[in-house]
């Protein structure tokens, strides 16, 4: 391990650099709910890696798929062939995908997926006649990766203004949250399903039939849990269908059981036109997404623009070899161990724990569904971010590994957790917010 002074090499994107170097956290190994770190300690693991390993780390099956297929098939192209593991995988999770979207265009992160998922909602229209339909529509608050495309339609505000001035012809609906009346929501909030409505003011103020497509994240998972209002996914839903626009599930969070169900579109009852997925795809243990479309929309990209031969849309690594494999032993294993149902059956605990926390110090909301909660800080006067810092710092020092999003705490176990491990994870926050500055 090296010493702290000697990590000034490796780039860390997003963490406060200089604290790390005075106090690295180094993850050597893992298994099952636990990382080890470089001081031999064991983390608990509260937040799934990065919302990925929802089957828990290191899990045999898929080490050993991922192995089996390392040693057979290191690559094949994806064009003009293929592979028999890329189609294995692409059935199963066609198989576990909402009815009609049984084709899988697959890629190599979330951030692909989305530019993918957006790049087939224009080509789509593109070859049915309607090319003036190039107009998108994301959320505020909403997070769809790095890539042009996704901070785009994203609504982190700093992204859009570092790197501007980015996709023209973009609109943003309002964000879903309001503390003053929804705070301490259990489940879907009550409150603000309306708030879909903007989407046909946009609808209004420009022509429907330059309208493209809408994406959103059914439930908001990194910009810090915001739950859906109850109504809000139906609405947005029925003004696509009255107007012929696509609507795009960002299920990179979402997907692969984590809100209790295959994906947020089973749980929430509303079905996308499009949903792109990453992360638990493979438990996070190899690079992988995909787009999930109906045959209808499958074939309008395919097909490409009139008289198009040339390359259209592709990645190098789309369907590797290893991904595949490890795609394949991942959606077994969910099968076999039913976690799905898991997270739905530990869904109360993690409820009542996390509502526990309610005039606990600092805390200003408490919100949750299916295996995601999200715990709200007072933000510390003239240093946002500071206070879930210290106590995302602090956890780390106590075993016990959260997510961090400005003043949010984030927690997504993986879901083999146990009773009493949501509990130290609940307790150990609980103890630490008593510390915290
Ligand atoms: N979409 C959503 C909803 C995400 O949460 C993320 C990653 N947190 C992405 C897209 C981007 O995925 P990746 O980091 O794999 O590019």
């Amino acid at each position: 391990v090296p010493a702290p002074n000697d990590l000034g090499a490796y780039w860390m994107p997003f963490t406060a650099n200089r604290q790390f170097k005075a106090a690295p956290r180094l993850l050597v190994s893992a298994d099952g709910m636990y990382y080890s770190s470089h001081d031999g300690r064991q983390v608990l693991d509260g937040t799934a890696g990065l919302w990925c390993v929802n089957a828990g780390h290191n899990r045999a099956p898929i080490v050993e798929a991922i192995r089996r297929a390392a040693g057979e098939l290191d690559y094949a192209p994806s064009f003009q062939m293929g592979h028999p593991g890329a189609f294995r995988a692409a059935s199963a999770l066609a198989a576990l995908a909402p009815v009609g979207l049984d084709h899988v265009f697959f890629t190599g992160s979330g951030s692909e997926s989305v530019d993918t998922a957006l790049k087939i909602a224009l080509a789509y229209h593109r070859v049915r006649g309607e090319g003036q339909r190039t107009r998108l529509i994301g959320r505020e608050r909403g997070y769809h990766g790095v890539g042009f495309g996704g901070i785009s339609v994203g609504g982190i505000a700093t992204n859009r203004r570092t790197f501007g001035p980015l996709l023209a012809g973009v609109d943003h609906l309002p964000h879903t949250y309001d503390r003053t009346r929804q705070g301490f929501s259990r489940g879907q909030p009550e409150w603000g399903a309306d708030l879909a409505d903007a989407l046909d003011r946009i609808v209004t103020l420009h022509d429907p039939s330059t309208i493209a497509a809408v994406i959103v994240e059914p439930m908001a998972g990194s910009t810090g849990v915001l739950v859906p209002p109850r109504g809000y996914l139906e609405r947005l839903r029925a003004t696509c269908d009255r107007h012929g626009i696509l609507l795009i599930f960002d299920e990179v969070i979402t997907g692969f059981g984590r809100l209790g169900a295959p994906f947020a579109a089973d749980r929430l009852g509303v079905v996308p036109d499009l949903m792109t997925v990453a992360k638990g795809l493979t438990n996070g243990a190899v690079p992988m997404g995909a787009v999930l479309v109906s045959g209808a929309v499958h074939d309008a990209f395919m097909q490409g623009p009139p008289g198009q031969i040339e390359l259209f849309h592709g990645y190098t690594y789309s369907a590797h070899p290893l991904a595949c494999a490890a795609a394949e032993a991942t959606l077994a294993l969910y099968r076999e161990e039913g976690l799905f149902q898991r997270a739905a059956d530990l869904e109360p605990v993690l409820e009542e724990a996390v509502h526990a926390l309610r005039g606990r110090r600092h805390v200003i909301d408490v919100r949750n569904l299916g295996l995601v909660a999200g715990i709200e800080l007072e933000p510390r006067p003239n240093a946002p971010g500071a206070r879930a810092y210290e106590a995302f710092v602090r956890c780390y020092e106590a075993g016990v590994l959260i997510r961090v999003t400005g003043d949010i705490i984030a927690l997504s176990p993986p879901l083999i957790v146990s009773e009493a491990e949501i509990g130290r994870i609940v307790d150990t926050l609980r103890d630490v917010l008593e510390l915290v500055t």
